[in-house]
């Protein structure tokens, strides 16, 4: 991974380069992103950039040795935690499972798109439904591994993907490591949800905000990433939520806004018929979806649906831009909804957001939801 195939991220992209340029390399980073949202494509790039043996024009070559093997993931000095459990792929004792049993399954996890899902990489790794964690035997792995001198006389790097997974002991072992690395170290940590990060470990980090792509910068990187039809890439980032990762999930599967439509539909069909049960039950799929980006996705969704609720009912629906195959419907939402109801609704989906970004209970959240909307519509 070069810098040259990243997709936006233009600032990020330039401190990252600009810590190596100036040879200010932090010891430990903490990269926060929404899911997919490009920051391990960013840390690949970062230390294949920082290994290189050839850089020029700000970037790295991506011929010599150290390019070629980093651009596999076998580059000996960069080590990849992540959280795992026992499933179809690996079997044993949760607690004693580390990160290189499953390095085959990783790294053709990684090379093959590097802004996966995290249930993605559950599937990937043979998890079935089951969460992982980073145990304490992985924080052996890294000490062991750490205390050894580097293959290649350069920079080693541990990448960890998910710290909110390490157990509080894995944590406590690591926290001397993060502080003070051995020379010539650098920890780069990649958060969903920085906020169950132990503040131990995110106080010892330099951190980074990875933003969220505009959806011409998504739609671009789906048609160079997965050589779809500018068409579907413009449909699927619409509602990636400003992330690449959501994008080729979407893209991925054959039916997925098709979901989210009709659990749209079945909630305000529900509530209309002022069927509360039912629409609670509806609410359930959106909890059951298998991400929080997909979640959130569909938060996005029905808001902008109900805008266009909102722009039709303001006599505006020429600005709306509805979409042939649901504006019927979203006309008839608009003859049967009060007026306040789209504006209340999409404050109410807005928080739905910032709660799943805070990692609360995903049944509270949608229950919340469905009683602010049936109260206002
Ligand atoms: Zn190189």
């Amino acid at each position: 991974m070069r810098f040259s195939d990243i997709t936006g991220n233009e600032q990020a992209v330039s401190a990252l380069r600009g810590m190596v340029d100036s040879g200010r390399v932090p010891h430990a980073l903490m990269m926060y992103e929404n899911e997919g949202g490009g920051a391990l494509a960013l840390a690949l790039a970062f230390l294949q950039y920082l290994n290189c043996q050839h850089r020029s024009g700000g970037d790295s070559c991506g011929e010599c040795p150290s390019c070629r093997q980093s651009a596999k993931l076998i580059y000996p000095d960069i080590h990849f935690s992540f959280p795992v459990t026992s499933g179809t792929k690996v079997s044993g004792v949760v607690k004693d499972l580390v990160c290189d049993m499953y390095a085959p399954y990783w790294r053709e996890l990684v090379t093959s798109n590097p802004y996966f899902l995290e249930s993605e990489m559950d599937a990937a790794l043979g998890f079935e439904k089951k969460q992982g964690i980073i145990s304490v035997a992985e924080g052996k792995a890294i000490i062991r591994e750490l205390s050894l001198s580097p293959h290649s006389g350069k920079y080693r790097a541990v990448v960890m993907w998910l710290p909110e997974r390490m157990t509080v002991p894995t944590a406590n072992m690591l926290l001397k490591t993060i502080e003070e690395p051995p020379d010539n170290t650098v920890l780069i940590f990649i958060t969903h949800s920085p906020g169950n990060v132990l503040s131990t470990v995110s106080s010892r980090c330099q951190g980074m905000r990875i933003l969220p792509l505009t959806k011409e910068e998504v739609a671009g990187a789906l048609v160079s990433i997965a050589g779809a039809s500018r068409e579907d890439a413009a449909a699927a980032a619409e509602v990636a939520g400003g992330s690449i990762g959501a994008g080729l999930h979407e893209l991925s599967g054959k039916d997925g806004m098709d979901v989210l439509r009709d659990v749209f539909r079945e909630i305000m069909d529900s509530l209309l018929r002022r069927d509360l049960l039912g629409a609670l039950e509806a609410s359930e799929k959106i909890a059951a979806m298998e991400s929080r980006e997909k979640q959130k996705l569909f938060c996005t969704f029905a808001g902008e649906n109900l805008r266009k609720v909102f722009l039709i009912q303001q006599g505006m629906e020429e600005i709306a831009a509805l979409p042939a195959s649901d504006a019927d419907y979203l006309r008839s939402l608009a003859a049967s909804c009060r007026q306040p109801f789209a504006v209340s609704a999409i404050d109410a989906l807005g928080k739905a957001v910032t709660m799943i970004d805070r990692n609360v209970n995903q049944k509270i959240i949608f229950t919340n939801l469905i009683d602010r909307l049936f109260v206002c519509l």
